[in-house]
């Protein structure tokens, strides 16, 4: 048998290993809660499990996390880690702490084929899905450390965002048992409300995953219509705001909340003049007759060289949003954390090889006026 990494495992993964091993369910829970909730890597070191059992598991199982190439602690108390994911390709970490909670942004891939303007992992291209392991790998090593650090057993994560490097939702298959482990009491204990996956719209995923594991979600939307999201998400030209708002209504029966985020980075001069906001409020509020029920979060735009694209300015996103809350819309604007550290969002680049030709994809888009890009280029 193979060596497994047991970071792999959601609980009912880890069940059917041990039943292979000829163990009961109940010896998978321990082992489950050895290393989640204990963080502990060394069989030899899970002192209720018989010593017959931990031999066994030496010899067919291991619980291996990623190798960390770097940590930066921002003044701001923000940390992000490099993790090396092999082959060259390395991706990025954040714990963003807060008075009444503590934040981890988690990767899902190295890189990411969606492509995004506007967005540093978007310009890198794409390398790979993670596994599961690579995944919970970060909230284990970070979790684990955080309390190491702290000189505590209790819990220091409490939310976790898939918003790091990568689409979720274009890696399902490892990102739903990574969901599940953060979830189970018997792993990270975290409630549906505090665990947060994040889609650009890949719209058949959007309702696999309320069947699969109806977490929170929250939406990448930034325009307010087609000609314009073309440019910014090319994800759009493929599940357009029509089937993807369609969507967003068909997850809420089985969202931890009522309502659903989505996310709007504001662009100098490209998606954030009062017309814009018009548009937008004209379509929530077609969709709002549908079911709709959202939040509004504003991005300040992190700006980095290859983007070509400017930040609002503060005037400009306060009078967007102030628009959005005159009509009624819920409307936050997130405050930039860890930007000394090129921890804020859309600035997390890691390291990848790409394989997809992204970065002369993103030249070549570069070069196009973003509300005219043709809807034939393909991504
Ligand atoms: S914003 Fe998200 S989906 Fe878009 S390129 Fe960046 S990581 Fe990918």
């Amino acid at each position: 048998m193979a060596t497994a990494n047991l970071l792999d495992f959601d609980l009912d993964g880890l069940a059917a290993f041990c039943e292979r091993l000829g163990e009961k369910r109940f010896r998978a829970v321990q082992l489950f809660r050895w290393i989640h909730q204990r963080g502990q890597a060394r069989f030899e070191d899970m002192t209720d499990l018989a010593k017959s059992l931990r031999s066994k598991l030496q010899s067919v199982a291991c619980v291996e996390s990623l190798p960390v190439l770097s940590m930066q602690a921002s003044a701001d108390g923000t940390i992000k880690w490099l993790f090396d994911v092999g082959g060259g390709d390395a991706v990025e970490t954040v714990f963003i702490p807060e008075a009444d909670r503590g934040t981890l942004c988690v990767s899902s891939q190295a890189g990411c084929a969606v492509g995004c303007r506007f967005c540093s992992t978007g310009h890198q291209g794409f390398s790979r899905n993670l596994t599961t392991g690579e995944i919970i790998a970060q909230l284990w090593h970070a979790e684990h450390f955080l309390r190491r650090r702290a000189g505590t057993d209790d819990r220091v994560i409490s939310n976790v965002v898939m918003m790091g490097m990568g689409e979720p939702l274009q890696n399902y298959t490892a990102v739903v048992p990574a969901l599940k482990t953060m979830l189970d009491d018997h792993g990270y204990g975290l409630s549906r409300r505090r665990v947060t996956v994040s889609t650009s719209g890949v719209v058949p995923m959007m309702e696999r995953l309320s069947n699969d594991c109806p977490v929170a979600l929250a939406v990448s939307l930034h325009a307010p219509s087609d000609a314009l999201r073309d440019g910014l998400v090319p994800l759009n030209r493929k599940y357009p705001l029509e089937e993807l708002l369609s969507a967003c209504v068909a997850y809420l029966p089985k969202a931890p909340r009522d309502f659903l985020t989505f996310e709007y980075c504001m662009l100098e001069g490209v998606n954030d003049q009062p017309e814009h906001a018009s548009q937008l409020i004209d379509l929530l509020r077609t969709h709002q007759r549908r079911g709709l029920n959202c939040k509004l979060n504003l991005i300040p735009f992190n700006p980095f060289p290859q983007s070509g694209l400017k930040c609002s300015a503060p005037a400009v996103v306060q009078a967007f949003a102030d628009r959005l809350l005159g009509a009624g819309f819920v409307t936050t604007v997130r405050k930039t954390r860890g930007d000394d550290i090129d921890a804020a969002c859309g600035q997390l680049a890691g390291d990848v090889q790409d394989r997809t030709r992204a970065q002369v994809r993103m030249q070549s888009l570069r070069e196009q006026p973003i509300a005219f890009v043709n809807r034939e280029v393909t991504h």
